[in-house]
């Protein structure tokens, strides 16, 4: 027997693939939309510039293990180095700041070692 599973907008009962989750994409945009109804702007624009950084940081690192660039070629591509999840201090005491799973060093001479933890 397979458990009876319901649209998580309206509550229907679904029928079809065991992932399925909404009876169509208009379910799925109801809820969606409502998900974000109480998350206030100044949430929303920081999750903004985060997912910014996240992506400008894997643009630049593509598929090398560490790379450095100008600060200011991050400034230049929207980076905000306002905004980070969290900092890594290593043995070295260099201090990284993250952006979830994207990490950047600050170099002299405004450089900036930019690198990803798994
Ligand atoms: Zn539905």
């Amino acid at each position: 027997m397979m458990p009876e599973k319901q649209c998580l907008s309206c509550n229907k009962k679904l029928k079809g693939r065991i992932d399925k989750k909404f009876c169509d994409d208009y379910c799925r945009n109801n809820y969606n939309n409502r998900q974000g109804a109480d998350v206030p702007a100044v949430v929303k624009n920081i999750l903004q510039a985060l997912k910014r950084n996240r992506k400008i940081l894997a643009d630049f690192l593509g598929a090398e293990e560490m790379v450095k660039h100008p600060k200011v070629k991050l400034l230049d591509a929207g980076f905000n180095f306002t905004y980070h999840t969290h900092v890594y201090t290593n043995k070295k005491g260099n201090m990284y700041h993250f952006v979830f799973e994207m990490g950047y060093l600050l170099l002299e001479g405004d450089w900036v070692l930019i690198v990803k933890r798994e």
